[in-house]
């Protein structure tokens, strides 16, 4: 079984270079997938560093080039780069831009592929499927480049896709991952805990986005971690106001607007409404996450933070809080 996913590295290894190759060197790489890249301002050194690539816009050009050089087409269908349907077999990434995704160690486990194209009737992003190397849930996009930042920072950015990843580090901020825009799992927050118990959610500045980070913080408070987040205007991701802002300005903002988890919800939820009951929802909100938090200490801690902003008693809080702790329990 080791000889089997020896196997399957090298193949998702060699395909990564054959698009990296096309994405370089082919007249239709250069043309369409460079020029994108370019024209997201992607670097050449960033391009390289993220072994971004592109797949021809054929059937066949990675199982025809992989034949040539003698690979057995079993692993390509086991990596998830073959669509075998009835008695068809063709590429499952075509015409498109591709980001590989590395495990821990830098070994390529899968894909995910972006259309070019305006009139796409597809997905916009297209993923490997899940494979014996590659559990969706297990891993997060750019840990192996980040993985060393997060441990210096003391801190580890968390944005939805591989573009915000992608620039983030372009411009100076390299210990960030992405969810890949799933719901975070208990997996990936292990992951992210081998090297730092800090994390900042920068999610999308869209309803989605919002609602994802949501979700996302009372995850990592169940896990342990010490939770910050920053929103952003309606319609801009990382990577969209990172462009905009440009590097220095934009890493001010996030130093600017880094709100621990109670500021986060308390200004989602009440900023500019003064109706009661909007209050007492945001209340029970914020005390069901304190709730989650597995330390004591900060716990309590946490509570007198709630109360001073929202102006409730601590008492308050602490029975409401109980109430849920005992039903947990
Ligand atoms: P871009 O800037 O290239 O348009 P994005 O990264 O801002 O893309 P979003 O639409 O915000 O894309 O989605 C966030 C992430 O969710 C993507 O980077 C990708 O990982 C994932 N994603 C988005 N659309 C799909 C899809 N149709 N299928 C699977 N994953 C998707
Ligand atoms: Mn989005
Ligand atoms: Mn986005
Ligand atoms: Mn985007």
């Amino acid at each position: 079984a080791q000889n089997e996913r020896e196997s399957l590295f090298i193949t998702l290894n060699y395909a990564k270079d054959h698009f990296v190759s096309n994405l370089w060197e082919s007249e239709e790489g250069r043309n369409i997938g460079l020029t994108y890249f370019k024209e997201r301002s992607f670097s050449e050194e960033t391009i390289k560093t993220f072994e971004l690539g592109y797949a021809l816009d054929q059937w066949q050009g990675l199982m025809d080039a992989s034949a040539k050089k003698g690979y057995n087409e079993t692993y390509l269908a086991r990596a998830g780069l073959k669509i075998v349907k009835e008695d068809k077999a063709y590429d499952r990434f075509r015409g498109r831009v591709t980001f590989p995704i590395h495990n821990v160690s830098g070994k390529v486990i899968a894909f995910g592929a972006r259309t070019l194209k305006s009139n796409e009737k597809g997905p916009k992003y297209l993923n490997s499927p899940e494979t014996e190397l590659y559990t969706k849930s297990k891993i997060l996009y750019g840990i192996f480049q980040a993985k060393n930042e997060i441990r210096n920072q003391a801190n580890c950015y968390l944005v939805e896709g591989y573009t915000d990843v992608i620039s983030l580090y372009q411009g100076g901020i390299k210990n960030v991952v992405a969810s890949s825009g799933t719901s975070l799992t208990e997996d990936q927050i292990k992951l992210i805990k081998r090297y730092t118990e800090n994390v900042t959610v920068l999610f999308d500045g869209d309803k989605a986005g919002i609602k994802a980070s949501m979700r996302g913080i009372d995850m990592m408070l169940s896990g342990g971690l010490n939770v910050k987040a920053v929103r952003f205007p309606e319609g801009e991701d990382p990577d969209s106001y990172s462009k905009q802002l440009g590097g220095t300005a934009f890493k001010a903002y996030l130093d600017e607007n880094s709100l621990d988890f109670i500021s986060f919800k308390t200004e989602l939820y009440i900023t500019g409404t003064n109706d009661p009951i909007k209050r007492a929802e945001a209340i029970r909100e914020i005390v069901h996450s304190i709730s989650l938090i597995p330390d004591p200490i900060k716990r309590t801690v946490y509570v007198q933070q709630c109360s001073n902003k929202l102006g409730i008693e601590e008492g308050t809080l602490i029975s409401e809080l109980n109430k849920l702790l005992i039903k947990e329990s």
